[in-house]
């Protein structure tokens, strides 16, 4: 099968179209045929390599995936050849404490598609069968993919771990990234009043576009804190949603009321910062961490992206022979939404 992979660690240069021999089959698993891969910022980090990155090589990068089922193993039921899917691309066991109590995000065997095992940018990969999600008639691939891994982060995060409740105010920090913009509107659809700050006019314009009551642009208006604060009333915001981290965590704390949530589900800015505890007692905050979400968390957000009720943006698309491209672009900032992968 056509892939794009990677024999070392590096920028862009390292990625290599090429074939590569189909993934085996195994029980309970499924071989999805792609049609559509996204891109996650992931997909860079993973590239580049961190210390203590261990990946079989070559790697193939993506978590993010669409396509069509092309092979049952055994033991699985009720999916048949010929169906289209979208991935959920949390692999988890199935087996150990925390999945057989519905967490299974936080499964001790834990692996990520793309990030620990070989991922979507190719013709074909192999999941179980419990994370593949039927698509509607009619609903694209393109957009399935682009919207799985944010909408079930930004889900996870506001809904499940934060208990977002109506009438509460949060502020999503970042007007851009693919989660942030997932933010934005599974907060509204909650009936949550929802602020936004970022640096880039075109980005706070989508974020209006997509909801947002109220925006600060960081550039003309520094102490968004301050603006945030005021914007409340002098109350501060319920919930912060701070996916930055180094640049921004110390104003966040500032804007959160008193026995308000801060949510993070990563750090765009970099990942080691001070933290004025002050702060966190003084004013009785919780910091709320998760990473992606669990297989319900996936079916329930799904539903409202295939009802229409959360709509994935998507930027622009190229041929999988260009994902070098592709991760080019999306390494520049200047992406309004998600960039895909055409497969087949
Ligand atoms: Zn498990």
């Amino acid at each position: 099968m056509k892939t794009i992979h990677f024999h070392q660690h590096g920028g862009p240069e390292v990625l290599e179209y090429h074939e590569l021999p189909e993934p085996s089959l195994g029980t309970g698993e499924v071989l999805v045929q792609l049609k559509a891969a996204a891109l996650n910022r992931s997909d860079l980090w993973v590239r580049d390599g961190w210390p203590g990155l261990k990946l079989e090589m070559p790697h193939i990068p993506g978590a993010d995936g669409a396509g069509v089922i092309g092979a049952i193993g055994p033991g699985v039921e009720g999916l048949a050849e010929g169906t289209r899917v979208v991935i959920d691309s949390n692999l988890s066991c199935g087996r150990c404490e925390f999945c057989l109590a519905g967490q299974d995000n936080l499964c001790r065997y834990w692996h990520l598609l793309g990030e620990t095992v070989r991922g979507t940018y190719a013709e074909a990969v192999v999941v179980p069968a419990r994370n593949v999600l039927a698509l509607p008639e009619g609903f694209d691939e393109h957009a399935a993919a682009a919207a799985a891994l944010v909408f079930l982060t930004a889900w996870h995060s506001l809904i499940t771990r934060g208990r977002l409740r109506p009438g509460e105010t949060v502020l999503i920090v970042g007007a851009s990234g693919g989660v942030n913009t997932a933010a934005i509107q599974v907060a509204k659809l909650a009936g949550a009043r929802v602020l936004v700050v970022g640096s880039a006019p075109d980005k706070l314009q989508l974020a209006e576009a997509l909801g947002a009551d109220g925006v600060f642009d960081r550039s003309r208006q520094e102490n968004w804190s301050k603006a945030a604060f005021e914007a409340t009333g002098r109350r501060g915001v319920d919930v912060v949603v701070d996916n930055v981290g180094a640049a921004t965590f110390a104003m966040s704390m500032r804007a959160a009321r008193k026995g308000g949530r801060l949510l993070t589900v990563g750090n765009t800015a970099g990942p080691k910062f001070e933290i004025d505890n002050r702060y966190v007692f003084g004013k009785h905050l919780s910091i709320l961490g998760s990473t992606m979400g669990t297989l319900r968390d996936f079916s329930t957000v799904m539903g409202l992206v295939f009802e229409g009720k959360l709509r994935p943006v998507l930027d622009r698309t190229y041929p999988l022979s260009q994902a070098r491209s592709a991760q080019e672009y999306l390494a520049s900032g200047q992406q309004m939404g998600k960039v895909t992968l055409a497969i087949g």
